[in-house]
């Protein structure tokens, strides 16, 4: 029997690259595909993927959506907060859940890891640092963990003067150096308050204090996620840049399964550095954020700033006095 997937956010970054990846698969099948407004490509979709049941939040009830449809697991790529309801939808059905939206741990980590457990539900990071660190703790106690590590790429301006961060235009950090991603997280990525996120996910997806959390600078972005281990041993996770690796990780799961993606060639030099070099802002607030538990006005705050920023209302570095400001 194929594993059934439901899709929100399908016609986004994410969605669209776990369709790819179920279209190579002959053990997944996906039964049900939401998106926000795009009738049009999810329309499409659904034909091409012969889906019967499909949503547009403009229209419907998303959670009621996934509570009503039978699946064995809901990939969540939903961009921002609205992500939160049908992660908890899904775990209150019983549905596994692959979870690409950050926003839903950074804003309700405790609930919903809570939830998860009181139902017996998993929930199978799609993040691509957290899927490597997912991978890395199988088998591994916690009370063995010396630390983990989050991988950064920098983003297109680490290492710029603050003098240049004041000059960034909406359209110089909307492009990644090494992620094809959607705009806002694209930004967020520009901003490091992505990594900011990324650090209160992983503190509530692991269990971990914020002491145990670090980052590391990492420009060729292929070692994802490392474990530290207090036996000296550190256990590290690579791939290819590409986010069907993680999807399809998290889609199989339990299981491994072999596909097309590419591998790594191992013909380059990785380095790794603590991030001393603006912008840094993201990373500090993030952890600060986390430690006085408001992950939820952090994503607020951040959203707000983001949206005034490609609006040209505000400058790039302001983006930070504003969350400053909220949380
Ligand atoms: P995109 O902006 O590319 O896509 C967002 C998707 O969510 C679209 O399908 C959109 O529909 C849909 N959507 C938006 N609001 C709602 C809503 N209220 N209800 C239902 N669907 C909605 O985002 P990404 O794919 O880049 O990111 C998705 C999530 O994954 C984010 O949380 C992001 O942080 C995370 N992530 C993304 C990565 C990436 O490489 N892109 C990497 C790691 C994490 P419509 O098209 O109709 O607007
Ligand atoms: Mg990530």
């Amino acid at each position: 029997m194929k594993k059934k997937v439901i899709i929100l956010g399908s016609t986004g970054s994410v969605g669209t690259q776990a369709l790819e990846v179920i279209e190579s698969s002959s053990e997944l099948e996906v039964v049900a595909l939401a998106a926000h407004s795009n009738a049009e490509l999810l329309t499409k979709q659904a034909a091409q993927f012969n889906v019967k049941h499909t949503a547009l939040a403009a229209q419907d009830d998303i959670s009621e959506f996934v509570k009503n449809t039978t699946a064995d697991i809901v990939l969540n790529a939903i961009s921002g907060a609205a992500g939160l309801e049908p992660t908890l939808a899904a775990i209150e059905s019983g549905k596994d859940v692959a979870l690409a939206n950050k926003e839903t741990l950074v804003v309700a980590g405790e609930q919903v890891m809570k939830a998860a457990r009181d139902r017996g539900v998993q929930i199978i990071p799609v993040d691509s640092e957290h899927a490597a660190l997912h991978q890395a703790l199988q088998n591994i106690s916690p009370d063995l963990i010396h630390c983990l590590i989050l991988t950064c790429s920098g983003g297109p301006f680490y290492g710029r003067s603050r003098q240049d961060l004041e000059q960034v235009t909406p359209t110089q950090a909307l492009a990644h150096p090494t992620w094809e991603m959607g705009p806002k997280i694209s930004i967020d990525s520009a901003t490091l308050v992505n990594k900011g996120f990324e650090i209160i996910e992983a503190h509530h997806l692991f269990g971990l204090p914020y002491d145990q959390i670090k980052v590391r600078i990492h420009p060729q972005s292929k070692v994802h996620g490392i474990i530290q281990l207090k036996d000296g041993n550190s256990i590290l996770v690579a791939s290819e840049t590409d986010m069907k690796i993680a999807i399809h990780y998290a889609l199989y799961y339990p299981h491994r399964q072999p596909t097309n993606l590419p591998h790594l060639d191992f013909d380059e030099s990785w380095t790794f550095t603590k991030p001393t070099s603006e912008p840094l802002e993201g990373i500090e607030l993030g952890y600060q954020a986390g430690r006085a538990n408001k992950g939820a006005e952090f994503v607020a705050a951040n959203d707000a700033a983001v949206q005034d920023f490609l609006d040209k209302k505000i400058s790039f570095l302001q983006i930070y006095e504003q969350i400053k400001s909220e949380i």
